[in-house]
C-alpha cells in the first residue's frame, strides 16, 4: 500500500518539539510509578527496541506509543502513519518514528487513513 504523507519526519519533528520535554517527563513519570509497562513488554512481539539509538525512543515515549489502544477505533492499523509487516508478520512500522509498532497500537498522532 502506498501512501502520500503530507508533512516530512523532519517538519513533523519541528511541530512536536514543544510536546517533547512534557511528553519525556510523561514517560518518565510513568515509568517512576511502576506501571507495569514491564508486563506488557514482555507479551509484546513489537517491543524489541534494541538497535535504536536513545532519540528513536525518546521520541516513542515523546509521542506516547502504547502497544495496546486505549480506543479500540484508533489503532496503528488504521492510521495513516502505519507500514504494514514492516518488521516481521507480526510488526508494522510507524512512518513517524524508528522501530517495531504492534498493529493494535496507537500514539497521540493517530490520524486515519486516508
Ligand atoms: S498511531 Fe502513532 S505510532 Fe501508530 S502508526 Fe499512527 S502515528 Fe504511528
Amino acid at each position: 500500500m502506498s501512501k502520500d504523507n503530507s508533512i516530512s519526519r523532519k517538519a513533523f519533528l519541528g511541530k512536536i518539539s514543544m510536546l517533547g520535554l512534557a511528553g519525556a517527563g510523561a514517560g518518565v513519570f510513568l515509568k517512576g510509578c511502576g506501571n507495569g509497562e514491564e508486563a506488557t513488554e514482555a507479551a509484546d512481539p513489537c517491543a524489541d527496541l534494541s538497535g535504536l539509538s536513545e532519540s528513536d525512543i525518546q521520541l516513542r515515549e515523546t509521542l506516547q506509543y502504547v502497544a495496546e489502544t486505549p480506543n479500540p477505533q484508533e489503532r496503528c492499523d488504521n492510521c495513516e502513519y502505519w507500514i504494514d509487516d514492516q518488521h516481521g508478520p507480526q510488526c508494522g512500522g510507524c512512518t513517524l518514528f524508528a522501530g517495531p509498532v504492534h498493529p493494535a497500537g496507537w500514539c497521540v498522532s493517530w490520524v486515519p487513513e486516508s
